[in-house]
């Protein structure tokens, strides 16, 4: 058996019920056989796969905390913290019912490759709980706040581990756990990202995943002798990522005809109306019938099914697993020419495959998203230097970033003769440069 089946199986042995984990797992070793397998035995000697897929910690804790009955309520907290190699643990914090710790190493795992392809000082990690914010009052969501970071702030540094917002977790969470670290630590730094702008947050990091992604985008389609004005595109989410995806690609002259939430989608075929979407869900924090009901032109389904709609360009920026082989499928029917991940791991292992083996642009979250965390790293950045740098000079900034990604996988994958397989170019390019840190650091 070779080195990288051998870790695969190691993996799926040791860590049952974690499909999302070992699905992370599969797809980055699967593309990384071609650097493993001209150097098989002195991998293998150093155990180097083992040590990259088992994290350097793992943390799992209690989250007791009182909701506005009085009745006290038990939330599970974790923090992996996958690889520092190259800098302080960096990812976000999910809250979500569905969080567990399959979940939370599968995005960890991820983010180790994503943060290197950003070019910046930044290591791995990614937490969260199985708490879900949604329909709590502001008083609930803060007496969680305060009790999760009651047991985390023991745990992270602005030198040691950074964490961040995700699905869940926004400015207000954010904030709330940002006042009770400062509380315990008696410390004022930039242990949290994704903070307001009054207290150390930077400018365009709201807007940095979803801008990025387009950024990305649009260099890809330049390279492919494409525009993007006219382009129809198909969003699923009506998240932050979604949101200024959709308002981005607006900008550059394409119109997005569908958003989507966890119980159904909006068909907007006049394209997606970003400022009520903002109302609806920034605002109001409401369902997408609300969005329906304001706008004339846009058709409420329940379920799923934005990817049925025809476009060019395909951008899925809710959930992982949320595009399956049959969109996949119908996709290609329906002529798209690209599908970018806003989200991490959207695409199944099978519909990543249909797409490219159907000549559809696939590019991997792990670059396509990588803009959320890379201004993350500049707000650590202006944090440490107590300045703030303007909307212009973060946003230039993060296009350059977009950019250098893409030559960096798209160069990565001519290298070992993949050309155009991004995903092998994204989890070769990440993985070469945590290697050589982790080599030079010794058996750590
Ligand atoms: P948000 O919580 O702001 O939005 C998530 C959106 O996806 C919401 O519209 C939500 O619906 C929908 N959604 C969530 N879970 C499901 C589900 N199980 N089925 C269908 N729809 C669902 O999160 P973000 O926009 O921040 O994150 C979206 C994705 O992007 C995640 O995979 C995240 O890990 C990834 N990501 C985020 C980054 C960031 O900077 N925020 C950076 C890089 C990646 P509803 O409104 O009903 O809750």
């Amino acid at each position: 058996m070779s080195y990288v089946d051998e870790v695969i199986a190691q993996v799926i042995e040791k860590n049952p019920s974690q499909p999302e984990f070992h699905q992370a797992v599969k797809e980055v070793l699967d593309s990384l056989r071609l650097v493993i397998d001209q150097n098989e035995d002195a991998y293998r000697k150093d155990a180097l796969l083992e040590r990259l897929v088992n994290p350097e910690r793992q943390l799992i804790f209690r989250v007791p905390w009182v909701d506005d009955k009085g009745q006290v309520q038990v939330n599970t907290g974790y923090r992996v913290q996958f690889n520092s190699a190259i800098g302080p643990y960096k990812g976000g914090l999910r809250l979500h019912p569905s969080v567990n710790l399959g979940i939370i190493k599968f995005l960890g795992f991820e983010q180790v490759f994503k943060n290197s392809l950003t070019g910046l000082p930044i290591g791995g990690g990614k937490g969260g709980s199985d708490f879900d914010p949604k329909g709590k009052s502001d008083r609930e969501v803060m007496a969680f706040c305060q009790s999760f970071m009651t047991e985390l702030s023991k745990y992270i540094g602005a030198d040691t581990d950074v964490p961040a917002g995700d699905i869940g977790t926004g400015a207000r969470e954010i904030g709330y756990m940002f006042g009770q670290y400062k509380r315990l630590q008696n410390r004022y730094e930039g242990v949290l990202t994704g903070k307001g702008l009054s207290y150390g947050g930077s400018l365009a990091r709201t807007e940095a995943t979803g801008y990025g992604l387009l950024y990305l985008v649009q260099e890809m389609m330049k390279c492919h002798g494409e525009e993007m004005t006219g382009k129809t595109v198909v969003v699923s989410g009506a998240g932050n990522v979604a949101i200024y995806a959709i308002q981005k690609a607006q900008q550059m002259g394409a119109k997005v005809v569908t958003c989507s939430d966890s119980t159904g989608w909006i068909y907007d075929p006049e394209g997606i109306d970003v400022e009520l979407l903002q109302e609806v869900k920034e605002v109001k924090r409401a369902r997408l019938t609300e969005y329906a009901a304001a706008r004339e032109s846009a058709v409420y389904h329940e379920g799923r099914g934005v990817w049925a709609i025809p476009c060019d360009i395909a951008l899925p920026c809710a959930t992982q697993n949320e595009l399956l082989i049959d969109d996949a499928k119908q996709l290609v029917a329906n002529g798209c020419k690209a599908v970018a991940e806003g989200a991490n791991m959207p695409t199944t292992l099978d519909a990543t495959e249909y797409l490219q083996t159907n000549g559809v642009l696939f590019v991997p979250g792990k670059a396509s998203n990588a803009g959320g965390v890379a201004t993350s790293a500049l707000e650590m950045t202006q944090n440490s230097e107590r300045l703030s740098w303007s909307f212009e000079e973060v946003d230039s900034k993060l296009q350059n970033i977009m950019i250098n990604i893409y030559h960096n996988i798209d160069n990565a994958a001519k290298k070992y003769g993949k050309e155009g397989n991004y995903v092998v170019g994204a989890n070769i390019a990440g993985f070469e440069k945590v290697v050589s840190a982790m080599n030079a650091q010794g058996i750590v």
